[in-house]
């Protein structure tokens, strides 16, 4: 099997912890309340620019390091994407492929390599080189074979020096790169995708990169994304989700996990107009802060659901994280949804700077009161490269502790004097008995279950998977 002028390159999201959900498409990655998987979408874009390449997501499919070894022998290059809390793990991977085929190149990408580039390389002598940022033509470059020295972007190894190509310049042209949906078609199974508020199956993809707000706790702004909203044109991207629903008759839901797909509302709205006439269902992350006409316009054209980052319930925490958001426009956007009928998962953090006993429970009661249809609650993770993580550091408020535990569950890193990390990791749990086990979010999830089947088997088997994970996290 020959990729023709290209190496037999093998884009791989490396076996980790059961159930972890930590590929190349999650923004914090971690073990989640119920089994969840983002698509690997920041993989699957150079594997769509390397002709004959295979991507392979071991974490979805199940598949352990004995599952992927004989692999190394098939292929001449492989990449792997790693993060922060599975590095460790990812390097033994690459040292058993290595092992397994000596002749093998690794390559590293993802936002953990590209803030600590020489650190990574020194990981291993198994990795050859490290991809920095956005590294899609990067790594087209090195699968065409070109001299290492000659791709920008790069820091590699040759005969044990370390050298360090310079930055490659930020793609302007996101038209340029090719659609991911052929490679999903080729080597994802979309039925291992399920994340909880999302219709099953669902299908993912990015029109866009970058953010133009800047929270000081968010990894991919600040490392692979950058702080503007880069994007496909609009007819491209109604163009790919018609294609998409042709090739994936399946799938019931399309979910744009640009970072804030509404950065750019007029553009949001010519979108969404292209998917009213296609007729599908889709949904997006969005910021607090949308007006009600585009609200409605987005809703009239298919808009079933926004991935909405609250964060917090106290204006002063969202000021400390330059979220950008004020408590009363968060309050209307969210009554402002209500009223239009879409749906809202919300997400908040705890432990962020600023938190206090006192603040804890403000979020908690504010969560209750805007009531988002579902919430998601996480422990502030301070990413290296974030300036989050600067700012604990120059405080003292890194403990020592990683990010998840050894079973992938996430753990307070922060601890505050005033507010140890042991209690910010108890107070999610009380967040989410406190936010779930009210007789109105009771009555609106059976209700959900009783209109249809599909949804009760699912909820059953997702609150069965809830109260374990609760049960895991006291032990
Ligand atoms: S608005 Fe969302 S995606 Fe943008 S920087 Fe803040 S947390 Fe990150």
């Amino acid at each position: 099997m020959s990729g023709g002028p290209y190496l037999r390159t093998l884009f791989l999201h490396p076996p980790s912890y059961e159930g972890f959900d930590g590929g190349a498409g999650s923004r914090y990655q971690a073990r989640r309340e119920i089994r969840s998987f983002w698509y690997p979408t920041w993989l699957a874009q150079p594997a769509a620019l390397v002709p004959g390449s295979r991507l392979v997501d071991a974490p979805p499919d199940g598949l352990a390091l004995a599952d992927v070894l004989p692999l190394a022998r098939q292929h001449e290059l492989a990449v792997l994407h790693t993060s922060t809390p599975s590095f460790p793990h990812d390097v033994k991977v690459a040292e058993a492929l290595k092992a397994e085929n000596p002749a093998l190149r690794i390559g590293f990408v993802g936002a953990h390599v590209a803030v600590h580039p020489e650190d990574a390389l020194a990981a291993s002598g198994a990795i050859e080189f490290v991809a920095r940022n956005e590294f899609d033509f990067t790594i087209r470059e090195v699968a065409e074979g070109r001299p290492l020295a000659d791709v920008l972007g790069l820091n590699y190894r040759t005969n044990g020096t370390v050298h360090r190509t310079p930055e490659r310049p930020v793609l302007e042209d996101m038209d340029a790169l090719p659609s991911v949906v052929d490679v999903y078609k080729r080597d994802l199974t979309v039925e291992n995708y399920v994340i909880g508020y999302l219709l099953h199956p669902y299908l993912s993809l990015y029109t866009g990169r970058g953010c133009r707000s800047k929270c000081t706790f968010c990894l991919w702004p600040q490392t692979v994304g950058g702080q503007r909203y880069r994007t496909r044109s609009a007819e491209r991207v109604v163009e790919e989700i018609a294609r998409a629903r042709r090739l994936f008759p399946q799938v019931r839901e399309f979910f744009f996990d640009d970072d804030t797909f509404t950065d750019d509302l007029p553009r949001a709205e010519a979108i969404a107009r292209g998917l009213g006439r296609l007729g599908v269902t889709w949904s997006c992350n969005a910021k607090a802060n949308v007006p009600y006409a585009t609200l409605r316009v987005l809703r009239d054209n298919g808009l079933r659901l926004l991935l909405v980052g609250y964060e917090s319930g106290d204006q002063e925490i969202l000021n400390n994280i330059k979220k950008g958001l004020r408590l009363d426009v968060a309050r209307r956007f969210t009554r402002d949804c209500h009223a239009l009928g879409v749906t809202i998962h919300g997400t908040f953090i705890l432990g962020l700077p600023g938190e206090t006993r006192e603040t804890i429970a403000e979020t908690i009661r504010y969560a209750r009161e805007i009531d988002p249809d579902t919430v998601q609650v996480s422990i502030a993770a301070p990413y290296p490269g974030t300036a989050m993580y600067r700012e604990a550091l120059d405080n003292g408020w890194l403990q020592g502790q990683a990010l998840v535990d050894g079973r992938g569950l996430q753990q307070s890193a922060l601890s505050y004097p005033h507010l140890p990390g042991a209690e910010i990791f108890d107070a999610v749990e009380t967040f989410y008995r406190r936010f779930y086990f009210r007789p109105r979010k009771i009555f609106a999830i059976a209700r959900e279950m009783a209109r249809d089947r599909r949804v009760m088997a699912r909820r059953l088997r997702e609150g069965v998977e809830f109260v374990r994970f609760l049960a895991q996290r006291s032990r």
